[in-house]
């Protein structure tokens, strides 16, 4: 049995390591994921081995890091999907060293469907809150659920939200489990923030289609 504690910090000593956004856009909620939330979603995912099917794909990827982790992990290829071309120049200098495993791609998550080459497929995102642009959160979720059987998702944790979250998953014919809890610390960036940093909850939840479930490790 591997040192969980130790991949785990390995994990998000990696991640955590890689570029930052470089004039990040407040509107589009581009914050990169730090790297202990990153490590935990992936390591959570590797653990119900939903990282070694035949794609992962990343829906508002930003900086890459959770690509990069899931590369990182073993997953065989994966999709990194943004709006904002600037966030993908640093994705792609994030991910060179695992060139030809990923494509980049340019587009609007709320504006799919898109299929991917195989339903054998898991996305793994840290989407928009929904606190710039109201119902971001809801809309990159039913993209997500559009497009593949199993889904990670980071939300703003409040009962509310999870019973919204629930709701829809459940009209599109996913069972939703909380993975875990967590508090997300992310530094202030703009010269009115009077706090040096923003600590809040986040969910972890996990998403799959009710036809898939009852298998190993579901
Ligand atoms: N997971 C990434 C970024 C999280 S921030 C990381 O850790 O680096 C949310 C990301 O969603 C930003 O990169 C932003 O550009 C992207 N985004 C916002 N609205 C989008 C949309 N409509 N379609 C695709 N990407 C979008």
């Amino acid at each position: 049995m591997p040192d969980r504690t130790m991949l785990m910090r390995d994990l998000e000593i990696a991640l955590e390591k890689l570029k930052d956004f470089v004039n990040p856009v407040e509107k589009l909620e581009q914050y990169r994921t730090p790297g202990n939330i990153a490590a935990l979603m992936i390591w959570e995912a590797s653990l119900r081995r939903d990282l070694h099917r035949d794609i992962v794909v990343d829906l508002g990827c930003g900086t890459g890091v959770l690509t990069y982790g899931s590369l990182l992990l073993g997953a065989s290829s994966a999709l990194c999907l943004d709006i904002d071309w600037s966030a993908l120049y640093v994705a792609r200098e994030n991910l060179v060293g695992f060139s030809g495993l990923f494509d980049l791609v340019a587009g609007d998550a709320r504006n799919l469907p898109m299929r991917p080459i195989s339903d054998k497929c898991t996305v793994i995102m840290n989407p928009p809150f929904g606190v710039k642009t109201r119902g971001a959160d809801i809309e990159f979720l039913k993209a997500a659920l559009g497009t593949c059987s199993t889904v990670y998702s980071l939300h703003k944790y409040s009962l509310e939200s999870l019973k919204l979250i629930s709701k829809v998953a459940e009209e599109l014919g996913f069972a939703l489990s909380v993975v875990t809890k967590a508090t997300m610390v992310l530094k202030q960036r703009l010269r009115h923030h009077r706090k040096k940093t923003h600590r809040f909850e986040v969910a972890l939840i996990r998403l799959v289609k009710t036809s898939e479930c009852g298998g190993v490790g579901r």
